[in-house]
């Protein structure tokens, strides 16, 4: 938890979102800027920066993630395929520094 955090206020409540799915690792809402039909955020609920600080003792929560992504794609009628994006960095786009994965579709 970083009190600084917007997804870390999203996580919490404070700060509202539509929520899509949770579970005891990820949070999972629809962003508020889409940039196609279908534009999801999964983002963990332990506040890390970005890829580049991940660790070993994160391996269970990425492997997670990435079985998560056809699930939910899969869930949202997205039977051609999706798009998958993470921004590491300001020369990577990020502008929320609470790790998250993009998951997009319906072009
Ligand atoms: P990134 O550039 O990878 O850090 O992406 C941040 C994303 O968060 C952008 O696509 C924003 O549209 C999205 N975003 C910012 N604020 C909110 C919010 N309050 N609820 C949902 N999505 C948000
Ligand atoms: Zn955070």
């Amino acid at each position: 938890m970083n009190e600084n955090c917007l997804f870390c206020k999203i996580i919490t409540g404070e700060v509202p979102s539509t929520p899509v799915y949770t579970d005891e690792y990820v949070i999972v809402f629809w962003d508020i800027n889409p940039q196609a039909p279908v534009h999801l955020l999964i983002v963990p609920r332990e506040h890390i920066i970005s890829l580049n600080e991940v660790e070993e003792k994160h391996d269970k929560l990425m492997a997670h993630i990435m079985r998560l992504l056809p699930k939910l794609a899969h869930e949202q009628g997205l039977d051609k395929g999706f798009r998958t994006v993470i921004n590491t960095g300001s020369g990577g786009g990020q502008e929320v520094f609470h790790l998250h994965v993009h998951l997009l579709g319906g072009f």
